[in-house]
């Protein structure tokens, strides 16, 4: 009987693990990569997280905005760009639709003027 070699047994071990991590077949916990899916860039991932598991892919999430309650969906290509492009710490998610963060954004910049104008008032009694 044709008995594989060490090196060759090594070698088709890490081929198939290979190519099941370019089409993204599972994620850390087991799960198979659904349609739609977009494999995550795992060496990114790592530099702003340097500890815990990461994912293989992202799937588009749904969630309801915490300021108006609509149903909201974040796509995997959102994902992908606020975890690998803006560097988005792996534990923070969508939580605002569109319309709110848009509003989100003008009360905190008010809210930043308000107090700088404070400050200033106080310096300058
Ligand atoms: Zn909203």
């Amino acid at each position: 009987m044709f008995k594989k070699s060490g090196l060759q047994k090594r070698r088709e071990i890490k081929a198939a693990r290979v190519e099941k991590a370019r089409r993204g077949v599972v994620d850390v916990y087991g799960v198979e990569a659904p349609k739609g899916s977009l494999l995550a860039n795992k060496v990114i991932l790592r530099e702003v997280n340097p500890l815990g598991p990461l994912p293989n892919f992202y799937v588009d999430r749904h969630f309801e905005c915490k300021d108006c309650g609509s149903d909201e969906v974040w796509t995997a290509k959102q994902q992908k760009w606020w975890y690998e492009m803006a560097r988005g710490c792996i534990s923070s998610v969508a939580v605002r639709c569109r319309s709110c963060r848009y509003k989100e954004k003008l009360r905190k910049a008010e809210a930043r003027r308000v107090h700088l104008e404070g400050l200033e008032k106080k310096h300058n009694k």
